[in-house]
């Protein structure tokens, strides 16, 4: 038998490449502008014809290629950006892979014309399909234009696949949007069908993001400045009263790259809590600086997802100067100008009379006494008395009744008077007589076995069991679902409207139920048990943009995606406090899983320590 394994031909491995960087049109789109970007450009035109199916081009002032540039930026894994792995974690360019140009030439045909500044003459180049048809000398001014016209001439199927003029325009706009906003020192002009759709010239953040959604726009930017040492701020949110029904106007920006967060989305949306009519949304346009080595960036080229050290620290970051900014333009009562945590208010107060504090003095009150612990999670114990608070309750209203979401506020504040609380020279014997479980920092659960102690991370944890519950009602059992009182509507943009028809079938099987699914909007009238009304556009909103991150052919389980995506939002968080009732019911729930010992992503969810682990720290 002769051998039967053979390398693929590079322009068979361009095209396979090239189906995961070009999806659509609008991937082309993304690539040149940030090609031109990368150039130093000055001034970026971008020209598509028939929704970018008959052209696609992008004409730059950057610094040009080389006759031997320009024919080696088609070359797969050729890029003049980084040189070596390390470069990977000081990245400043857009571009790294060195594979756009291979793979947009694999599968359409390109002409290219640049010309460097020192060069007099310039270089054109023509490619269909990774064949190089012809290269010339050409008179040309300085940068670089490239043309991409026939996209998918080559793959059928691709092109069949393409949607409406009118959806693949829109997905050229949107990145168009995003590279625009993530560069208001650059001037942006755009045509389509031979006229000018936007005409950005160089200018500050406001009045790019002005130019781009309209005069109106620019009474409703409300400032949003923090430098701490961890992360930057710098960008605008939009005024409560002019949120919008779509998220179209949701902005983040990490060290200039445009990202999509549900996580972070969520922080902006907690800043606004209470401020916000029902079902819609606030708009922001926020650009946050980290520390490159902070955030993996070694990301797919169409994702847009990225990954933080620290996410929580952001979260906290990011809704509490958000929170401040509304608070300093005189939009939301605020408390927490030092932006203490503990002493964040959950703003559900409005409707409820708010008096001027009087200072009261309890005159039973004596600091030498023992309070007994309300044994309550969340509730103000110890030396705080509760009964005198007069009218600062009115501050806290709603915070009992909420429940986990608010409590976790306060709950640190109840930690650092634990001592006082469980003291060891306490004589009072009817402290929590049999407790197994305790929480730590309310993100660790420890309990006591056998052989020594289990400590468990109470959110992966929790994701396991709520993972493995829905994936049995998904394939074994009928779904439980709650009726809503009120029918829910959601706007979604039509991209994410495609997403949630080929879920539709999934989501039901878990629970939801859906009266109306039409262009841009769906009507909810029953969901998962368990599932918070307040909580269902986040939850699906995290959803479409984990199915976004799912590399296409990956062997794809909508199911599996839903489950995982389901759980991740639903688990109870880290920060939040639980009772010991909740803490117990966990552990038991989590060991009576099939598969405890990770989290539905692979991560560790709890580790042990033994006695003999603690003799030997005791040696
Ligand atoms: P990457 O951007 O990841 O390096 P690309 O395939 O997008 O890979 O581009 C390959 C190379 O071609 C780039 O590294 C750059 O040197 C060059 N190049 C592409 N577009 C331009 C442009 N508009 N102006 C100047 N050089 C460009
Ligand atoms: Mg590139």
């Amino acid at each position: 038998m002769t051998d039967i394994i053979q390398l693929l031909p590079d322009h068979v491995a361009n095209q396979i490449a090239a189906g995961e960087v070009v999806q659509r049109p609008a991937s082309v789109v993304k690539e040149l502008l940030e090609n031109a970007i990368d150039a130093d450009s000055k001034l970026i035109k971008l020209i598509v014809k028939d929704a970018g199916k008959a052209l696609i081009q992008v004409i730059d002032d950057g610094k040009g290629m080389s006759v031997t540039d320009a024919r080696l930026s088609f070359e797969r894994h050729a890029t003049s950006k980084i040189r070596s792995a390390e470069d990977l974690f000081s990245l400043n360019t857009k571009g790294f892979r060195g594979e756009a140009l291979a793979s947009i030439a694999a599968i359409a045909h390109v002409e290219l014309k640049t010309k460097r500044d020192e060069d007099e003459l310039g270089t054109q180049i023509e490619i269909e399909g990774s064949e190089v048809k012809s290269q010339e000398v050409v008179v040309t001014p300085k940068g670089t234009s490239i043309a991409v016209k026939h996209l998918f001439f080559n793959i059928p199927a691709r092109r069949n696949f393409l949607k409406s003029n009118n959806v693949e325009l829109r997905h050229i706009i949107d990145e168009f949007h995003r590279v625009a906003l993530a560069h208001p020192d650059i001037a942006f002009v755009m045509f389509h069908n031979g006229s000018e759709s936007f005409n950005l010239p160089k200018s500050n953040y406001r009045q790019r993001v002005v130019n781009i959604f309209g005069g109106k726009t620019n009474e409703k930017l409300v400032p949003v400045e923090e430098e701490t040492e961890v992360l930057k701020i710098s960008g605008f949110v939009g005024k409560p009263e002019f949120s919008r029904k779509t998220r179209t106007e949701q902005f983040f920006f990490v060290n200039n790259r445009f990202i999509k967060s549900a996580y972070l989305n969520h922080a902006i949306n907690a800043a606004f809590e209470g401020l916000l009519k029902d079902g819609s949304h606030p708009s922001y346009f926020l650009n946050l600086t980290v520390d490159p080595k902070t955030i993996d960036i070694n990301i797919h080229p169409t994702k847009t997802e990225i990954k933080f050290d620290d996410e929580h620290t952001l979260y906290a970051i990011l809704r509490s100067s958000v929170k401040h900014s509304l608070g300093q333009f005189n939009i939301a009562p605020v408390l927490d100008f030092d932006r203490d945590r503990n002493l964040d208010t959950p703003y559900n107060f409005e409707g409820k009379r708010v008096s001027n504090p009087t200072v009261e003095v309890d005159k039973g009150f004596n600091p030498f006494r023992e309070e007994k612990p309300s044994g309550k999670a969340g509730g103000f114990s110890t030396s705080y008395k509760k009964e005198p608070a007069s009218q600062w309750e009115s501050l806290y209203v709603g915070l009992e009744s909420k429940g986990t979401k608010t409590t976790q506020e306060f709950s640190e504040i109840e930690l650092e008077s634990q001592p006082e609380n469980t003291s060891l020279f306490s004589d009072n014997t009817e402290v929590e007589s049999k407790q197994t479980t305790y929480q730590l920092l309310n993100k660790y659960i420890i309990s006591t076995i056998k052989s020594g102690m289990l400590i468990i991370d109470q959110h992966r944890a929790h994701q396991r069991i709520l993972y493995e519950g829905l994936l049995k009602h998904t394939t074994v059992q009928e779904a439980v679902s709650q009726q809503l009182l009120f029918p829910l509507q959601l706007q979604f943009s039509s991209s994410e409207m495609e997403l949630l028809e080929q879920l539709k079938e999934d989501l039901e099987l878990t629970g939801f139920v859906f009266s109306k699914f039409e262009e841009g909007s769906i009507e909810i009238t029953g969901v998962p048990v368990n599932v918070p009304e307040s909580e269902v556009s986040i939850i699906l909103e995290q959803l479409i943009s984990d199915v976004e991150q799912e590399v296409p052919d990956s062997n794809f389980s909508a199911t599996d995606l839903l489950a995982k995506s389901l759980s991740k939002s639903l688990a109870i968080k880290s920060g939040q406090s639980l009772t010991n009732m909740e803490q117990e019911h966990l552990v038991n729930s989590l060991f009576a899983c099939k598969d405890p010992s990770v989290s539905p992503t692979n991560r560790t969810t709890f580790i042990t320590m033994s006695v003999d682990d603690f003799d030997k720290k005791f040696m």
